[in-house]
């Protein structure tokens, strides 16, 4: 029977259409939840590359993060809010401009940026738009993009040494995955919806990208920048989404943004 298997799969990709382009994911939502805590296990080994704050020693920098995050989680708009694992940490690296996102709901942010920021709101923007790379899944339909056939087949044989092999390769690189621009674009219109669904002001993804183009014009070109291009075009598809949305641009603004800021080394 296992011979068979490749044969129906592959009949099935032919019928389904479910080429390079589709948006089908091969992979199941609990194997976007494994994949992660693998990757999320490898960071934590890895301090050098990866310090990051250990939620015990610091309470309460965590417990003002985690509440971003549950307003964004209690939105309404996202879609693997009970099936994902939504744990966020704090990498301690001011010089880094930067926070990502691996499958199953992992999100990392460095001090650089909570640095950086100067509104929670802000803060949320970029945390919105970490949490729909996570919930669209994106990570996991870049893999089927780029191993195409060979992962269907080893999804196909089941038992799949050939899924875990694909697995262990990929733990390794996979914060390293870069996304298409069609992927932020995404991303960045997902974070207008969750954020429409929150106090804060739905647009504000667009306030880091704002003070990176004007990084960008002075010549310097931080991280984020690397990974997340155009900012410019960013800023008017998100303020053209909150526009199509009709959602509140009024900012929330907690005070405690620097108090959160202070909490940290
Ligand atoms: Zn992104």
């Amino acid at each position: 029977m296992k011979n068979f298997l490749p044969i129906l799969f592959l009949s099935l990709l032919i019928l389904c259409g479910c080429d390079r382009n589709s948006n089908v994911n091969l992979f199941s939502p609990d194997q976007d939840v494994q994949l992660g805590a693998q990757i999320n296990e490898e960071i934590l080994s890895k301090h050098n590359e990866y310090p990051v704050l250990n939620p015990s020693q610091y309470p309460e920098s965590y417990e003002y993060l985690n509440g971003i995050v549950n307003n964004i989680l209690e939105s309404g708009q996202v879609n693997y809010r009970d099936e994902f694992a939504w744990q966020v940490y704090i990498i301690n690296d001011d010089n880094t401009l930067n926070a990502f996102a691996t499958p199953g709901g992992y999100i990392y942010v460095y001090t650089g940026l909570i640095k950086y920021l100067d509104r929670e709101d802000d803060l949320a923007g970029v945390l919105g738009h970490e949490i729909a790379h996570a919930d669209l899944r994106h990570s996991t339909r870049q893999l089927q993009k780029m191993y195409g056939l060979n992962l269907l087949l080893s999804l196909a044989v089941g038992e799949g040494s050939g899924l875990e092999q694909i697995m262990g390769q990929v733990v390794g690189n996979l914060t390293a995955l870069s996304f298409s621009r069609e992927y932020e674009r995404e991303a960045d219109s997902r974070s207008v919806d969750y954020l429409s669904g929150t106090d804060y002001e739905c647009d504000a993804a667009k306030s880091f990208f704002i003070k990176l183009s004007e990084m960008e014009e002075q010549g310097q070109v931080p991280t984020f920048l690397s990974t997340h291009p155009n900012p410019d075009r960013r800023i008017q598809s998100i303020e053209a989404r909150s526009q199509e949305v009709g959602c509140s641009t009024e900012p929330l603004d907690p005070q405690s943004y620097q108090a959160f800021k202070q909490s940290l080394p």
